[in-house]
């Protein structure tokens, strides 16, 4: 095997995982397909190309995840984050960013590292030696598309993703809701009880079809296609193709008896499933929806039992080439089948600027550390970072995994600290505290 670690993507986790594996002395040739081949939403051959909002989202350390996010890759001397520091723009709590000095400086930096190599080319397949980190987003070209399927099979790679919303258990109201599985299937009292039902009567269930009609929705982007399919239709698109429609699928009522008032038939039960291994996140089960976030809140907190919901995070369905991360990596972000090959970024299944360029940062110390001989202990948990990695190579459903925002639903609780909307300013700040705890003292295996 070559000492020489080549990276494929060079957007937000490639541009990182490079800056990051450069930095610890080892050689890094970049493959970017851009500009030669272009993809529908980037505009330029740049690295480190915002394909969309200038936002990377809160930057408040002590409750936010995403912030807590920016503080661990600052931390580790992220180059997005310093990058993004220099050409912040006014943004209250948010940290934005001038897109085009942003992503120009990110090519400057990483193109003056005297270790670096930028190959403008694509590669459309997977090598068989030699270390490689593929970081392709969700636009990752058609033939390596192909290429992955081939190695991983067809059911392991999606598309496109089509994401219900996940809210915090914390913030259901079980005074409405019941845990029951359909005919109470299964072996064990898990399994019976594995779902979470908010039942509706039949005046709820028309004013909620009425809402999801009125809804305000997102259209599809310029060139991205509308070709999903119908196993994962948008719960308004069913709405439409008839009002019983959904009563007669994610809403059907039967195998089912509300504890709360067994003598009263629900009309109408919206299902939620356990979306991690902690019992934190619920998704709502069939309810991928391109309803604007702001209309789904507030349809959404029309169901009995989620009048509070708070949301990790909300659904869409969008052009997404992703993994089934927890099936295909091992928590080295390493292809099981071929461990020359780690993947980064969206690609793995965390979705958002902030969440790839940190699983960037991961990949490109994993790997650097590989070259060199070092071990490395396991990304502690408690960080966000390890939380991200810990949800998508392990903690997360594998059957219906979709891609993930980071969020304090992936984090282990902190004992004795109030539950619910009151104890929320104290948990998160504990959850952050311990977090940077954790990070720098992993940070201290490199110094
Ligand atoms: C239309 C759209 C809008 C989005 N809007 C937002 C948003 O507003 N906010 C947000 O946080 N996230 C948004 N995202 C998600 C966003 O793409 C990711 O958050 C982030 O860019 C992912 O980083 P990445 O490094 O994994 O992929 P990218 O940043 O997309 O980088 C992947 C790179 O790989 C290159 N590449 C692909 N295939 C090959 C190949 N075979 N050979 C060589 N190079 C290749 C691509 O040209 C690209 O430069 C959006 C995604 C899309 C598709």
């Amino acid at each position: 095997m070559t000492k020489t670690l080549h990276i494929v993507g060079g957007g937000m986790a490639g541009s990182e995982a490079a800056w990051q594996a450069a930095h610890l002395g080892v050689d890094v040739v970049l493959h970017e397909m851009r500009p030669k081949v272009e993809t529908f939403a980037h505009q330029t051959g740049n690295l480190g190309e915002m394909v969309c909002s200038n936002s990377f989202r809160s930057d408040d350390d002590e409750q936010n995840a995403v912030g807590l996010l920016h503080w661990e890759m600052r931390a580790a001397n992220g180059l997005i984050m310093s990058t993004a520091e220099q050409h912040r723009l006014p943004a209250g709590g948010a940290l934005a960013v001038d897109r085009e000095p942003f992503a120009e400086t990110v090519t400057a930096r990483l193109k003056a590292l005297p270790n670096v190599t930028v190959s403008y080319e694509e590669i459309t397949d997977l090598p068989t030696d030699g270390h490689w980190i593929f970081a392709t987003g969700p636009l990752t070209s058609a033939s390596l598309g192909q290429a992955i399927q081939q190695e991983t099979g067809a059911e392991a790679l999606a598309f496109f993703d089509a994401i219900a919303p996940i809210i915090y258990a914390d913030s259901i109201d079980m005074s409405k809701a019941w845990m029951q599985s359909r005919y109470d299937k299964g072996e064990t009292e898990e399994e019976r009880t594995a779902y979470l039902n908010c039942p509706m009567d039949k005046d709820q269930y028309e004013a909620f079809i009425d809402a999801l009609l009125a809804a305000d929705k997102t259209e599809f982007h310029e060139g991205e296609t509308a070709g999903y399919f119908d196993g994962c239709l948008p719960i308004e698109v069913m709405a439409e193709r008839g009002r019983e429609t959904l009563r007669h699928g994610p809403m059907k009522p039967v195998g089912l008896t509300n504890p709360h008032q067994p003598e009263v038939k629900a009309h109408a039960v919206v299902q939620l499933r356990r979306d991690n291994a902690l019992g934190t996140l619920f998704n709502i089960v069939g309810f991928q929806t391109k309803m604007k976030y702001g209309a789904q809140t507030e349809v959404l907190r029309m169901i009995p039992g989620l009048e509070n919901a708070s949301f990790a995070r909300l659904g869409g369905i969008h052009r997404n080439t992703f993994l089934n991360s927890p099936t295909l990596l091992d928590n080295q972000m390493r292809l099981k089948s071929r461990p020359n090959i780690r993947f980064a970024g969206q690609i793995t299944g965390v979705e958002g600027y902030v969440e790839s360029a940190a699983m960037g940062l991961l990949a490109g110390r994993m790997a650097a550390s590989e070259i060199l001989g070092r071990d490395l202990p396991e990304v502690p948990q408690d960080s966000a970072t390890g939380a991200l990695i810990h949800h998508i190579t392990g903690g997360a459903e594998a059957k219906t995994f979709q891609p993930m925002n980071v969020n304090f639903g992936l984090f282990r609780t902190v004992d004795g600290l109030k539950g619910g909307r009151r104890g929320r300013k104290d948990r998160y700040k504990a959850y952050t505290d311990r977090a940077k705890a954790a990070w720098q003292e992993w940070l201290a295996n490199f110094s």
